[in-house]
Order: C-alpha cells, then sequence, then structure tokens
C-alpha cells in the first residue's frame, strides 16, 4: 500500500508582522502522521495553482480557522460574526471543488466542515448563540483535548463505522456551524440542540466533514485517529 499524499490547508498569519507566517495547528499534521499518510501543509496560494495541484494530491483535509466570509453564502453579516480571510476561502473552495470533480478523498474539520458545505453551496449558521439562545455552550474555553458534549450518530452512517452509532462525547470549539446542508451532503451527527456536527457525502464517495476536533483528541482517546485512518485508507486506496 503507497503511503498516501494528504495536502493539509493552513493559514496566513498577518499578525506575524513585519513577515506573515504560513500557519497551522500542528495537531493536523501529527495525526495525518500517526495514521499513516504523508502530510504536506498547503500555503494560501492564487487560486489557479487548484487544478495544477488538485492531481498531485492522494487526499486532502481541511484544517480549521477563521470564519467563512458570509457573501460566499449569500448573506449578509450578523451580529456574533468573526474575522473572515478572503483570499483564504476563495483559495479553499476552489481546492474543494477541483477536489469534488476529481473525487478526491476529503476530510473537513471545524472551520473545513462549514467551507466544505459553503463550496457546494450550503449556508453556516453565523454564531450559534445569536441564532439560537437555547443552544448549548459550543464554545467553551477549555483545553482542545476536552470532551464537551454529546452528538448522536445516525445509524448506517460511514461516521457509525468509526465511532458507532448513538451517542458520541465530543470536544467543541466553534461558534459557528452548518447552516443549510449543501446538496451533495447528508447530515450523519447533531448535538442535543440540533447543531449539525457532521456531513458525509449523498454518494457514498470518501468526503467527511467534522464539525468537532478529533486531532485534538486522538492522543488522548485513540478511537479519534478513526477520522484520519478512513481519509488515510480511501486515499492509499486511489493511489494504488
Ligand atoms: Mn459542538
Amino acid at each position: 500500500m503507497t503511503a498516501p499524499l494528504i495536502g493539509i490547508t493552513s493559514f496566513e498569519d498577518r499578525s506575524r508582522q513585519p513577515a506573515p507566517y504560513v500557519s497551522l495547528k500542528n495537531s493536523y499534521v501529527r495525526a495525518v502522521e500517526a495514521a499513516g499518510g504523508i502530510p504536506v501543509v498547503l500555503p494560501v496560494a492564487d487560486k489557479r495553482q487548484a487544478r495544477l495541484l488538485i492531481p498531485r494530491l492522494d487526499g486532502i483535509l481541511f484544517s480549521g480557522g477563521n470564519d467563512v466570509a458570509p457573501w460566499l453564502f449569500g448573506q449578509e453579516p450578523l451580529p456574533g460574526m468573526g474575522s473572515w480571510d478572503t483570499l483564504r476561502d476563495e483559495w479553499e473552495i476552489e481546492l474543494c471543488n477541483r477536489a469534488w470533480d476529481a473525487r478526491l478523498p476529503m476530510l473537513g474539520i471545524c472551520r473545513g466542515c462549514q467551507l466544505m458545505n459553503v463550496a457546494r453551496g450550503g449556508t453556516l449558521i453565523q454564531d450559534i448563540a445569536q441564532s439560537n439562545p437555547k443552544a448549548m455552550l459550543h464554545n467553551p474555553t477549555i483545553p482542545h483535548d476536552e470532551l464537551c458534549h454529546h452528538i448522536e450518530i445516525e445509524k448506517g452512517s460511514m461516521l457509525s463505522t468509526l465511532f458507532g452509532q448513538g451517542a458520541l462525547l465530543v470536544n467543541s470549539l466553534h461558534h459557528q456551524a452548518v447552516g443549510e446542508p449543501a446538496e451533495d451532503f447528508t447530515v450523519t451527527a447533531r448535538s442535543q440542540d440540533g447543531i449539525v456536527e457532521a456531513l458525509e457525502a449523498k454518494d457514498g464517495r470518501f468526503a467527511l466533514a467534522l464539525q468537532f476536533h478529533p486531532e485534538g483528541l486522538f492522543l488522548r482517546y485513540p478511537a479519534f485517529l478513526a477520522p484520519f485512518k478512513a481519509l488515510v485508507d480511501a486515499a492509499s486506496r486511489r493511489a494504488d
């Protein structure tokens, strides 16, 4: 089995002056490596490069980060919206759509989950607390490896083959969420307040989007390496 090349999106940290840095939480890299993939960090680039880059990869991971610009899913900014970076958004939307057309295995985490949904035509909830005062707290200030709330995993989903169906305790580090799911996706997990916590492709390809952060949990709870192993497995089947 070929060790597959897994592209991981990153962002440009412009707070690092005078010279901005390419930035990515290292736990994404470590999780792909632990799952047997070769991690390749992808800097934000001119979106015309996506067409050239996608055929060189075996799989892609859309990482966490800033909010997605509201006009990219047809909305005006509402109170509670955080900061966004249009260059990153447009680059990743192009990557996602090129990867989709190439049937490249893809995993999205947190912002990456939301980005995949927007790229394929879905919408986001700009701020969970503002849109639903009865929603529970999805962004407590606790470490990334702390479990936070339950999700309910749909029977028969790909996610249920990774974690089992029914209740699963996950971490939670988000103030936005998927609103209207894109036509290509089906919701396969929600929290008790109805927030979408996982999407997967309706057509059975490997396209999995998670609102929680398995990369923050897998060192303490090894079961959370499963989504990375599934991505690497799908990518290496494609590479062979
Ligand atoms: Mn959550």
